[in-house]
């Protein structure tokens, strides 16, 4: 049965009126849905019961039930999450950092998951150690961000696609996630205000430079030669490295459109001088700018992130050619915050080191 909060406006609009009912109906649904965010049609108060009966025979309506929380109101949040099927996701509530935007910054960005698990299996994320499981429906994303500003007593303004999953191979359901965030009878969260994260799906990145809506885009490197990506990222076999970058160079072609360059530091992989000079070549010509991230350590994988002096000579490198480099001070370090690290320790499983080719 489909989910009631996977339809759109207009979907619902169709639905009233094959019914042969006012349209004001659809307007009150979608009030109860995203405004009152209410868990039951019963709920639906101003509803005729007959309409709610029907709704209830035609539409599941289903939410995420919060079985583990971390952090505290004025920290980063972390949320595990039950899905309706018994699976687990994750989303974290970043608050500003009050360097960057002020004490009373009320700032507040949400990190949430496309996908239970993910099939790229990079060889430093705890995301793909169980392999893929499934695609999130489109309420299923939605739904983590009403959860969380209900669970985290924040409003959300701000989305990252950098949970578990790769948000591009789950691309029907993410277009209409979006729509759903965005829309103002859904969230009203600004286009400019998500951040899709992918690494590197090619085909997928120019399907969504043909779309209207402009959300941000950010691209997991990690590497700045298909030596090193190859080494740990397998999705780089399929689409090298000049073609990630040809698409990114088209997707801006004639737009004013930056792209972010993610790139974790991992230690004797691709922390070294000259991949410093391999990233800031790579950059030239591009509008872009790179997100240094520590990495996270993850139980069972054998990766660990360079020393604070190793990282500060790489991030100067980079910028000595010219491109714009943040070294990014990762929140959540000690609530297991990478993505996929909570499911993990739910699951109980400990992940063997993958073999390193
Ligand atoms: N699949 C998408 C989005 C989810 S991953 C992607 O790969 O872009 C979000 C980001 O977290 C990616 O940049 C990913 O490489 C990074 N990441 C994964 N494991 C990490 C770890 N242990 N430490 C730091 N960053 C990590
Ligand atoms: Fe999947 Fe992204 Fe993790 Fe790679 S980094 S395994 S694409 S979630």
């Amino acid at each position: 049965m489909n989910d009631l909060k996977n339809l759109t406006s207009d979907e619902i609009h169709g639905q009233i009126s094959e019914w042969d009912l006012p349209a004001y109906r659809a307007g009150q649904i979608l009030s109860w849905l995203f405004e009152k965010r209410v868990r039951d049609v019963e709920a639906m108060t101003n509803l005729p019961a007959l309409l709610r009966d029907r709704l209830r025979a035609s539409y599941s309506l289903h939410s995420l039930e919060c079985v583990r929380k971390q952090g505290s109101k004025d920290t980063t949040q972390k949320f595990l999450w039950k899905l309706p099927d018994g699976q687990f996701i994750e989303s974290v509530l970043i608050p500003a950092n009050p360097a960057l935007y002020g004490d009373a910054s009320d700032r507040h960005t949400l990190c949430v998951s496309s996908q239970v698990g993910c099939a790229y299996g990079c060889r430093f994320c705890a995301s793909g150690l169980e392999g893929w499981k499934r695609n999130l429906e489109p309420f299923e994303i939605v739904e983590q961000v009403i959860r969380s500003e209900q669970e985290g007593g924040h409003k959300v303004n701000n989305i990252v696609f950098m949970g578990m999953g790769e948000p591009l191979a789950n691309y029907e359901n993410l277009l209409r996630a979006l729509s759903l965030l965005n829309a103002p009878w859904g969230l009203g969260i600004g286009a400019r205000k998500m951040t899709l994260s992918t690494s590197g799906l090619v085909p997928r990145i120019r399907d969504l430079a043909r779309q209207p809506l402009q959300v941000r885009l950010a691209i997991s490197l990690h590497g700045a030669t298909d030596e090193v990506r190859n080494r740990i990222m397998p999705v780089n076999k399929k689409h090298p490295l000049a073609e990630l970058v040809q698409a990114c160079r088209d997707y801006q072609h004639g737009k004013d459109r930056m792209i972010t360059f993610e790139y974790i530091l991992i230690e004797g992989v691709n922390d070294q001088i000259a991949h410093a000079d391999d990233l800031g070549r790579l950059c030239e010509g591009l509008k872009v700018k790179v997100n240094l991230i520590p990495y996270n350590k993850v139980e069972g994988l054998p990766w660990v992130r360079p020393s604070e002096k190793v990282q500060e000579a790489f991030a100067a490198r980079v910028r000595h050619h010219g491109v714009t480099a943040t070294l990014r001070r990762e929140k959540g370090h000690d609530i297991d915050a990478a993505c996929g690290q909570l499911r993990l320790k739910e699951l109980n499983v400990s992940g063997s080191p993958p073999a390193i080719e």
